[in-house]
């Protein structure tokens, strides 16, 4: 249960250990941007690549794409983004802050009046001043221009979410793959949103990867692949992050929170520091995407069912999780603050494969030179060693006390420490992150 993590503490472990940084921080950095430092960027691979695996390889049906971020802006009008992909926003008269109305407002919803109403007693948040306007909705795609001139015919936009180019490759990877409904086509990829009002950390941000996946279906089949998804991501979390289920919550929208294309959507939320909050969504889309795209391009996207004798457009359900939302989670997740023995540690109880450190091995005494080339020894044999995918460290910073709470800190489920015993009888002493106990074990059998 996370319930006494604190988004500070999340917030100063990223920062000092290296999991998250700032952007361009130097210059004191950009609203709703966030580079990942080494031991984040490790992390968010390992998510990945679970992600991957459950999504992509280990289903015959679904195949990955990985396709360009600009796309023809035809792509964006014809998905309704460019009239469509807009938040409510109020500005202040006073101070020019921007606000989002619905946040503002307390309630997840699209509808103007209810947010006119809602709001009439509301002062901005930054001064504290009565003098909002009312909530006009805004579009929150990024523009470019594609070119050397820059004028409305060279307009582009970066992608808001992944979904767009996996319909206009929907044709593509179905011909190349032979592929028959139900099939799914999956992708990871940068998108691009410029929120109103970035905040939570890497919670909502401008510039966001996303892993999303479209399953193309039969459309007497839309209840049931809707549920295989809500289920699939359910236990995405639990079985495969070790997310406890006390911390996740079902959210269903209702008619005015729903996006432009969905016909039903169900969120997972997760209990982040700042409350329970949307993590992993799940949309029904219905034929939508194919039928807009089959209009405005001229090309048939239609579906002939060999057995049934029929033609008709593919239904598509959708799963869709932020790559550093699911980040939060499993730091918070993780997050633990216990006293051993009178003293404070934080420990990141992350599941081993997830760590981006498998094991860390340290000289008991770094001006030893027996000790540090014993150790360099069992270094080097465990790197070696398929087991610990590469996730192995040399630490031999500070004392071995310091050097306990730096791995507890970063996650890494065992440290291996080398020190005069081990030239007597080539044992090591292993040390268990989540429980702090000690055993010596044979290096052979490391
Ligand atoms: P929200 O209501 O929080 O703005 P959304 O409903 O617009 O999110 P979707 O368009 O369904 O989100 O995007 C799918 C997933 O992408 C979300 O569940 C979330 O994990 C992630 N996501 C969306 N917007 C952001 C953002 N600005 N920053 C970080 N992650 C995001």
């Amino acid at each position: 249960m996370t319930k006494n993590v604190t988004l500070e503490g999340i917030v100063s472990l990223c920062k000092r250990r290296g999991f998250v940084f700032q952007s361009s921080e130097i210059y004191g950095g950009l609203a709703g941007f966030y580079d990942y430092g080494p031991l984040g960027v490790e992390l968010v691979n390992n998510i990945k690549a679970e992600w991957w695996n459950a999504m992509v390889r280990e289903n015959d049906n679904i195949f990955g794409l990985d396709s360009a971020i600009i796309q023809n802006p035809k792509l964006w009008e014809a998905s309704g983004h460019v009239a469509g992909f807009t938040d409510p926003l109020v500005d202040c008269k006073n101070c020019g802050a921007r606000h989002r109305a619905d946040h503002l407002a307390g309630k997840d919803t699209n509808d103007i009046k209810e947010l006119t109403k809602l709001l009439k007693d509301k002062v901005c948040p930054a001064c504290g001043k009565k003098t909002l306007t009312p909530p006009r909705f805004y579009n929150m795609m990024m523009k470019t221009w594609v070119g050397p001139v820059e004028d409305s015919s060279s307009v582009a936009y970066l992608r808001p979410e992944t979904a767009g180019p996996m319909f206009t490759n929907y044709e593509n990877v179905r011909e190349t793959m032979r592929a028959k409904l139900p099939f799914g086509i999956a992708q990871i990829g940068k998108t691009f949103r410029n929120e109103i009002s970035p905040r939570d950390f890497i919670f909502r941000v401008r510039e966001l990867e996303q892993m999303e996946m479209q399953y193309f279906i039969k459309p007497q089949a839309q209840k049931k692949s809707y549920e295989q998804w809500r289920k699939f991501a359910w236990e995405f979390l639990t079985n495969r992050l070790g997310i406890d289920e006390s911390d996740l919550q079902w959210h269903e929208h209702d008619k005015d929170e729903r996006a432009h294309y969905a016909a039903a959507a169900h969120d997972i939320y997760f209990r982040f520091p700042q409350g329970f909050k949307e993590l992993w969504g799940t949309h029904d889309r219905t034929d939508f995407d194919l039928s807009n795209h089959s209009k405005a391009s001229g090309k048939d996207l239609s579906y002939y069912d060999d057995e049934t004798k029929e033609r008709f457009t593919p239904f598509v359900i959708e799963s869709s999780v932020g790559v550093g939302r699911i980040l939060m989670a499993v730091l918070t997740a993780a997050y633990h603050v216990e006293e051993i023995n009178g003293e404070k540690r934080v420990v990141l109880k992350l599941d081993p494969k997830l760590a981006p450190y498998k094991i860390a091995v340290s000289p008991l005494l770094k001006n030893k030179p027996e000790l540090v080339a014993k150790a360099r020894e069992v270094y080097e044999l465990l790197k070696d060693n398929p087991s610990y995918s590469n996730g192995v460290m040399w630490d031999d910073n500070g004392n071995i006390g310091k050097r306990y709470r730096r791995q507890d800190e970063i996650g890494t489920p065992k440290c291996v420490t080398i020190d005069f015993q081990t030239m007597d009888d080539n044992t090591v002493t292993v040390r268990d992150r989540d429980t702090t106990k000690q055993k010596r074990v044979d290096i052979v059998n490391l």
